[in-house]
């Protein structure tokens, strides 16, 4: 173990997303109903049933005409509305009053937007038009089988819209990938009870638990395991037995009590990382044990949210069948300058602001949650930067 090098964060994440895509059976499928669907994997391609749209249609209320009448005092002939058509044809010297999304009349070939237009009694004039003006043609946004969303995406709202536009009342995405959760610790002890001084309440179980439901698993609880090797072995066989992946926190670090990596050890655990160069969530662990992955994360408890952020929900998603995991990133311009002591890339608490201006907070490191919750993002300050002044763009991970 001693002779797995530090990684980066980016070669670490890498690594997982590497290993989890190369390393796992596609997950199965079930039906849900459309209204059920959001937050969900399409596990089937999504393709148009017909041509998008359907036929010629107005994109403006106005008047349909030929262009080559145009400019031009048109007789009034009819009308085409959302809903209905115009069934004649239209003449030289004609117009058909229409509505946004009615269907262009035959003979039309322009719309004039009522703005554009004036009325008098049956006639209407109309200034120049080029052929095709204010009109959506026929399959211009899909044609009929065309692929609309692939495999493996996240069924978002727009989604949604298009999959009820395309006719599924139900539809295949994959199972959710059951994620254990194994706290470690001698202090532990559950939310409801009132801690000794030398305890601490079982956070991580509750904050991981509310990640894992988020990168769309489903959390599986188990008993925080005691600081002793055959306790925390037998509740990590446990634990393994009926989950897909396995999330432990605590016990990684280089304390005398930390013997999670050694109880992997024993049960034959393949190590991807042991360490890696961030901070918080430095002693960060990645491997597989019995066919599955599992991630070590240190037991602070700001190291286990952001590391699990970082790491673990990468392949939670993949899990679940989604092909390209999320790292929500976004750009803040810094309030007031900032500096770090490069080497590692840190992630610490930030106010983002609906304009785009990054606040870093201060906090008192990684077991300072209250810090943690007051921010609504995580500035990403680089290892290979050491300052940034007021003004400048920092990247930031969204919470
Ligand atoms: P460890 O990684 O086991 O050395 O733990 C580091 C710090 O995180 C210690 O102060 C622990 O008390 C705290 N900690 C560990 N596990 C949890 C947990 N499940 N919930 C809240 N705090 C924890
Ligand atoms: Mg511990």
């Amino acid at each position: 173990m001693a002779s797995i090098p530090i990684l980066s964060f980016e070669e670490a994440r890498a690594r997982v997303i590497h290993e989890v895509s190369h390393g796992i059976p596609m997950p199965r499928t079930e039906m849900v109903a459309l209204d059920d669907a959001a937050g969900r994997i399409l596990a089937q391609p999504v393709r148009a049933d017909r041509d998008y749209p359907a036929l010629n249609r107005s994109v403006r209320d106005g008047f349909a005409a030929r262009s080559a009448d145009l400019p031009g005092e048109l007789w009034i002939v009819g009308e085409s509305r959302a809903g209905g058509r115009f069934e004649d044809r239209v003449g030289p010297g004609q117009a058909v009053e229409i509505m946004t999304g009615a269907p262009i009349p035959e003979g039309a070939d322009c719309v004039a937007m009522i703005e554009h237009v004036r009325v008098h009694q049956t006639k209407v004039s109309i200034p120049a038009a080029p052929p095709g003006q204010f009109i959506s043609f026929r399959g211009e946004e899909a044609v009929q089988g065309q692929l609309l969303i692939p495999t493996g995406r996240m069924i978002d709202y727009t989604g949604i819209a298009l999959l009820a536009a395309t006719g599924h009342a139900e539809i295949e995405v994959y199972r959710q990938p059951t994620v254990a959760i194994l706290p470690t610790g001698d202090e532990l002890v559950p939310v409801s009870q009132t801690p000794k001084e030398h305890q601490v309440r079982n956070s991580n179980a509750h904050s991981l638990a509310a990640q894992v439901a988020r990168a769309g698993g489903r959390p599986a609880m188990h008993s925080p395991a005691k600081d002793d090797e055959a306790a925390t072995r037998e509740s990590i066989e446990r634990a393994l037995a009926d989950s897909d992946l396995l999330l432990m926190s605590g016990g990684v670090s280089a304390g005398k009590y930390d013997i999670v990596e050694t109880v992997l050890a024993q049960l034959g655990a393949e190590f991807f990382f042991v360490r890696a160069a961030i901070q918080p969530g430095q002693p960060v662990v990645f491997g597989r044990v019995a066919g599955k992955f599992f991630f070590g994360l240190p037991g602070n408890p700001n190291s286990t949210m952001v590391t699990f952020e970082i790491f673990a929900r990468a392949a939670i998603e993949m899990l679940g069948g989604q092909a390209e995991p999320k790292l929500p990133f976004a750009l803040g311009r810094l309030t007031e300058p900032f500096r770090h002591k490069p080497t590692l890339t840190r992630f610490l608490p930030a106010l983002l602001s609906g304009l785009g201006d990054l606040t870093p907070l201060g906090w008192k490191g990684s077991g300072d949650v209250p810090a943690m919750t007051r921010a609504n993002a995580f500035l990403v300050a680089s290892s290979s930067q050491a300052e940034w002044q007021a003004g400048e763009t920092m990247p930031v991970l969204l919470k």
